[in-house]
């Protein structure tokens, strides 16, 4: 069984090498390429995968991936992405599962619609249309009782999407064009969607991407100043803001995320961000998130932002002209009537 062993890829294009060491359980530090990728000559390329669930609020089909090519200092699924762990799988073993789920689904997405923002309007995973029999006054009201199942994660839609999240080594393309191709072997119907912080997405890969049938990215961008990304996640992000246009013109679905840490990643950066966006396309859908202490940014040190706080930065993005922007992890920052109070009356119930 051959690692890959022949070098950077980011380093023969011209790019700096990630922040890409991962811990083994022998206790010595590889890069992630090296130590969670593998080639097997007679399965192809195989990737240590952690675990598979349709993951909420998404609802779609995750697959978590061990080894990552950044080092972020709030990263929630650092277990698995720094540390080498779980289990190899070709792109033929994933798209077993892949098969599997077929018989899951209840909602078929058209492409534009192959990402986790778009979600939100169809179910707010209350389970009450299957549980009591009714729905509560929030329910957008799109989908039968039929159309909701029970994950690990809880009741809600299981959509046509296959993701692959957690770790990220987008760095590599091989495994995910094999994976892309074997999935849509078991039906066109299904939208690949890969969650990155774009650190992989030079121009050269995007190209490999887009002829090997990957349908979207979920581009998660940490910080808009190159110093704070830098502290934040260990490289560079110069090729990570230039990608938006390039994802855009290839064709590809895109969503963006980004994170309000307080202290660190606040409305400054997020006007710059949604500039950033809105230089492509003001419709791209995007998510600006709050953040909560975990991995090193812990308490008492670091806190999750007020509402008034997200409030502001969301009334900036929207002000630049972002037409499809949400907030996220609203049980982080809306912790009392006050907020709630707060926030209706700032933006308005439908907003929320
Ligand atoms: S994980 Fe990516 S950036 Fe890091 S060494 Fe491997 S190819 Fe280079
Ligand atoms: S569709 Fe069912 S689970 Fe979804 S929000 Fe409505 S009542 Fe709740």
């Amino acid at each position: 069984m051959a690692v890959i062993s022949n070098g950077c890829t980011m380093l023969v294009q011209g790019y700096p090498r990630g922040s890409c060491l991962v811990e083994t359980s022998e206790g010595a530090k590889k890069m992630a390429c090296t130590a969670t990728l593998r080639h097997n000559p007679d399965s192809g390329h195989e990737r240590l995968i952690k675990s598979l669930l349709v993951s909420r609020p998404e609802d779609y089909l995750s697959i978590y991936q061990s080894g990552c090519n950044h080092t972020c200092l709030k990263c929630h699924s650092h277990e698995f992405s720094k540390v080498v762990t779980g289990k190899w799988m070709s792109a033929s073993d994933i798209a077993n599962v892949v098969s599997e789920y077929l018989d899951y689904v209840t909602v078929f997405e058209p492409k534009e619609a192959a990402t986790s923002w778009h979600a939100h309007r169809l179910c707010n995973h209350c389970g009450m249309c299957v549980t009591m029999g009714k729905r509560p006054p929030k329910c957008p009201e799109k989908l039968s009782p039929e159309q909701i199942v029970l994950s690990p994660q809880g009741f809600g839609p299981a959509r046509n999407i296959i993701a692959f999240t957690g770790g990220d080594v987008l760095c590599r393309p091989e495994f995910y064009i094999e994976a892309a191709e074997k999935i849509k072997e078991v039906s066109n119907d299904f939208h690949v969607l890969l969650e990155t912080n774009g650190y992989g997405l030079t121009p050269k890969n995007l190209e490999a991407y887009s002829e090997g049938g990957i349908d979207a990215f979920w581009l998660d961008i940490k910080a808009f100043t190159e110093n704070t990304y830098r502290k934040l996640c260990g490289t560079t992000n110069q090729h990570i803001l230039s990608s938006v246009e390039r994802i855009i013109n290839h064709g590809f679905t895109l969503e963006v995320l980004t994170l309000y840490i307080p202290d660190i990643v606040e409305t400054d950066e997020h006007i710059q961000i949604a500039e950033l966006i809105a230089e492509t396309d003001t419709g791209i859908p995007t998510t600006l998130l709050a953040f909560f202490p975990c991995y090193k940014l812990l308490s008492p040190d670091y806190r999750p932002p007020t509402v008034q706080e997200m409030v502001k930065s969301y009334t900036a993005m929207r002000e630049v002209g972002l037409e499809n922007l949400r907030m996220s992890n609203f049980g982080v920052f809306v912790k009392t009537d006050q907020d709630r109070q707060y926030l209706n009356e700032a933006l308005g119930s439908k907003t929320i």
